[in-house]
């Protein structure tokens, strides 16, 4: 039986207690992903609360000889160190550097845990400004629009197409693979919406994607941002801008 010095004792602890609650389930809430493409690239999901409902962010992980280079971090800090942990495991091989996309947190809400490592992010000038604007850590090397990273085992060549979903959104390309990572600048084949367009330009988005397609022009996979990753990503985000425009 309860007594009341017990009932008021729960009572007053009951705050502390929902609070501990709330904290556990927000650390296991979500869970990264990790598909093999192929002995040197691998595709992650993590996953963010967006409008109420769970979102999933695609991002790619490449093995060189002696390093791996990520683009773009989880979403969040837990993830991010959930991700380093399967690197260390699965990989066992150091990450040298994480390339961001642009400055929203699907793409750079990790960076965090890749400071306290001394793991260098990467970005474009732009990227780091708008991350230093939206009160999010500054990225530790930067470049102007376009870059090459080269490590042994690979190439990876990133591209600035110039605004769409966001003014600093830049594309990701595997010439070893010929893969094509979108980030949020494409759209997966069969959504039907352009998802946030909080800081988007959808004048200069179909612009940007003529750009692109004219750099990369036969990739055999092309991994959007969100979603799915059957064909027909470049396809469905020009028609969805095209719609836009009506
Ligand atoms: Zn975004």
């Amino acid at each position: 039986m309860m007594t009341d010095w017990m009932a008021a004792g729960i009572r007053k602890l009951l705050p502390f207690i929902v609070i501990l609650f709330c904290i556990g389930t927000a650390h296991a809430q979500f869970q990264i992903e990790v598909k093999k493409h192929s002995n040197s690239i691998y595709i992650y999901e993590s996953y963010g609360a967006y409008q109420g409902g769970k979102v999933g962010a695609n991002a790619v992980i490449f093995v060189g000889n002696d390093s791996v280079v990520v683009i773009d971090t989880p979403w969040g800090n837990d993830q991010t160190v959930q991700l380093l942990d399967w690197i260390d495991t699965e990989i066992k091989k150091p990450v040298a550097s994480f390339v961001i996309t642009h400055f929203h947190d699907d793409r750079i809400g990790g960076i965090d845990i890749l400071k306290a490592r001394g793991i260098p992010a990467v970005s474009s000038e732009l990227t780091a400004k708008l991350a230093v604007e939206n009160g999010i850590a500054k990225p530790d090397v930067l470049f102007k629009n376009d870059t090459t990273i080269t490590l042994a085992g690979g190439k990876i060549e990133v591209f600035y197409p110039g605004p769409g979903h966001s003014p600093d959104n830049v594309v990701v390309y595997f010439p070893s693979e010929k893969l094509l990572y979108g980030g949020c600048f494409l759209k997966d084949a069969s959504t039907t919406s352009l998802g946030n367009l909080g800081d988007a330009d959808v004048t200069a988005w179909p612009v940007s994607l003529e750009k692109m397609k004219k750099r990369f022009l036969k990739p055999k996979m092309v991994i959007p941002g969100h979603g799915g990753l059957e064909p027909g990503a470049i396809e469905n985000t020009a028609k969805l801008l095209d719609d836009k425009k009506d």
